[in-house]
């Protein structure tokens, strides 16, 4: 029995052991199955995946982002964290949500990728000539903030000047910084003092940190630096995360927020990709085997985004986008993760903690969310069969709940827009 009144849980307990007040509605769930709402820790709800999307929604990203957010909360993802979007947008949308005014998932959101320029440009797609400079700026500038890419150019205590400015007037949930190129993903970007105080900004200000990682050094240097959270930490290049980390990472009980793709996925990989882009994606599933066996805390996370098929098809998107259960689909990805951590052996009740409680810890928000505790916002899904019996049990969902309330699946997206084709 729940006992949810407003947007809280009054109190839990099993079968007859609590009274119930005789005014309360009544939900039947018996024979049924109750888990803490899903949490992602890295979506992008702002489709920022070609240049077409950002030209043709410009003025739009609101909605955009609203329906991302409604797709995510209508198959259960109650919570998100949007680790790289335009921030002014983001910052709308997650209040809006906040305020009861609209519905979606809960966003906590990132803004920019600190040390990296927005979207058209060397960080992420090459726009060459086409457009013009002010269209460019224009768009970049919803993301930068002064934190973007000239960053790499300027001093220690500059840079965190920079950051504690972005991080006071942005409005952002947490910090995440580029410890390595997003393109050119083989280059360290910030030293490892210059990593430090941004991450020392970050807490001063109370916020938790996280790197945008991708090298087994750019992940020590994280470590180092003190980051709370290995944001696809599991990212490594063509070797495995070295013994030294590894260890510190189960000792400190280090959370990370790991990429995951299915074996139908690594099957169809192995077959149709080129060597290197498939070597990857064996080292992303080697370091999740080693960090499963070794107890790692990893957190459900699946860089899901509104994934129609005029972005999957786009020339830039590289060919493992298009794969049999593509990794990265907000809205179907987050089962597939669950799906993927436990064909490499993780035990179904770490699965569940993975999507809930150890990503609420890591990102600091357990006092509101992640279990089904008095005190913490009511939101949780009725199963209709048993999740630790079979991991699939997630899809079988009759009903969701997210601030006590019960949501209209059937009425989600509200507004459609990137989905409409
Ligand atoms: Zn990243």
């Amino acid at each position: 029995v729940v006992l949810v009144a407003a947007e809280r849980i009054v109190s839990v307990a099993s079968g007859a052991d609590l009274p119930v007040p005789e005014q309360a509605e009544i939900i039947d769930a018996s024979g049924r199955y109750i888990v803490p709402g899903l949490m992602d820790a890295n979506v992008h709800l702002c489709a920022a995946f070609t240049p077409e999307l950002l030209l043709e929604f410009e003025g739009r990203y609101e909605e955009v982002i609203e329906e991302a957010a409604q797709v995510a909360l209508r198959a259960g993802v109650t919570t998100v964290f949007d680790t790289w979007g335009p921030l002014r947008p983001l910052v709308a949308v997650r209040d809006r949500i906040n305020r009861g005014e609209v519905t979606g998932s809960r966003i906590f959101l990132a803004g920019n990728i600190v040390g990296f320029d927005g979207p058209l440009s060397a960080d992420h797609f090459k726009v060459g000539d086409v457009l013009g400079r002010d269209v460019v700026d224009r768009i970049n500038g919803q993301w930068e903030f002064r934190v973007g890419r000239e960053l790499l150019l300027l001093s220690r205590d500059e840079v965190g000047r920079r950051v504690r400015g972005y991080i006071e007037s942005s409005g952002i949930d947490f910090l995440k910084y580029a410890a390595t190129g997003h393109i050119n993903s083989e280059f360290i970007t910030f030293s490892d003092r210059v990593q430090r105080a941004i991450v020392e900004e970050a807490h001063a200000a109370g916020l938790t940190a996280q790197a945008h990682t991708t090298t087994p050094e750019s992940l020590r240097m994280e470590i180092e630096a003190g980051a709370d959270l290995l944001q696809h930490g599991n990212v490594t290049g063509p070797e495995v995360i070295p013994d030294e980390t590894l260890d510190v990472i189960v000792d400190r009980r280090l959370p990370v927020a790991a990429f995951a793709n299915t074996q139908t996925y690594m099957k169809w990989a192995r077959a149709h990709l080129d060597s290197p882009v498939s070597a990857g994606f064996q080292t992303w599933e080697k370091n999740n085997r080693l960090l499963i066996e070794r107890g790692a805390r990893l957190l459900l996370t699946t860089d899901g985004y509104i994934s129609t098929p005029r972005v999957l098809e786009h020339p830039q998107m590289g060919e493992w986008v298009r794969g049999p259960e593509f990794s990265m689909q907000l809205g179907e990805s987050h089962f597939l993760w669950m799906q993927a951590v436990s064909e490499l052996g993780m035990a179904p009740m770490q699965v569940l903690l993975s999507a809930t409680r150890h990503l609420a810890e890591a990102y600091d928000v357990h006092a509101e969310l992640g279990t089904l505790e008095p005190g913490k916002r009511a939101d949780l899904l009725i199963l209709e069969a048993d999740p630790l019996e079979a991991v699939g049990n997630y899809r079988r969902c009759a009903a969701v709940m997210k601030d006590g309330e019960f949501v209209d699946r059937e009425g989600l997206p509200v507004r459609r827009v990137l989905t409409a084709e």
